[in-house]
């Protein structure tokens, strides 16, 4: 089993390696990255975001078309919600394995601090993994520093660690030795 990760055109060019090497390492699995061919669909234009449920309708039948059963991630620079929520940083449909993360609110840029690609690279990471690690049964986690807390600022994202704690580990090798 692997990881693949989806990389849309528009999303911050050049550190799509660094992001999925890290995210297979954190989780332990070996992932791969390519340019995105999923059609981006759910934009809302009295929002200027993008439906995340509705985007994951697309991953899903995308996957569905082409039978892939592994865990797939897209990544995309569009700002995410779904209903009910304001915004969210990334959104997981367990059932059918499919998972986005958006990089809007993960840049200093967008909170008008000095850019720094370190940072950003990290928040991917942390919001891909966590939400890969949804794909792979976990749940939320309410250790603040675990991949698997759900974080609704950027400060709770960036106090996270890249790692899981003891029991989501635990958590997802029982989940991956009953697949
Ligand atoms: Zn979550
Ligand atoms: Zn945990």
């Amino acid at each position: 089993m692997h990881i693949h990760i989806f990389w849309d055109s528009l999303s911050p060019a050049g550190l799509q390696m660094p992001v999925t090497r890290t995210i297979s390492s954190i989780i332990g699995m070996p992932a791969t990255v390519s340019e995105n061919p999923v059609r981006m669909m759910g934009y809302v234009d009295g929002r200027k975001q993008i439906d995340a449920q509705v985007l994951l309708d697309s991953i899903q039948a995308y996957k569905h078309r082409h039978r892939m059963k592994e865990p797939l991630l897209l990544v995309v620079h569009q700002d995410l919600f779904k209903n009910g929520n304001s915004f969210v940083f990334g959104l997981a449909r367990q059932s059918v394995g499919a998972a986005v993360v958006s990089t809007a609110r993960l840049s200093n840029e967008y909170y008008g601090r000095d850019g720094n690609d370190d940072d950003l690279i990290d928040r991917i990471t942390k919001e891909g993994a966590h939400e890969v690690g949804h794909l792979l049964g976990l749940e939320h986690c309410s250790d603040k520093e675990c991949i698997m807390f759900k974080p609704d600022t950027l400060d709770e994202l960036d106090r996270k660690k890249k790692m899981f704690c003891t029991t989501c580990r635990e958590h997802l090798a029982a989940h991956l030795i009953s697949d």
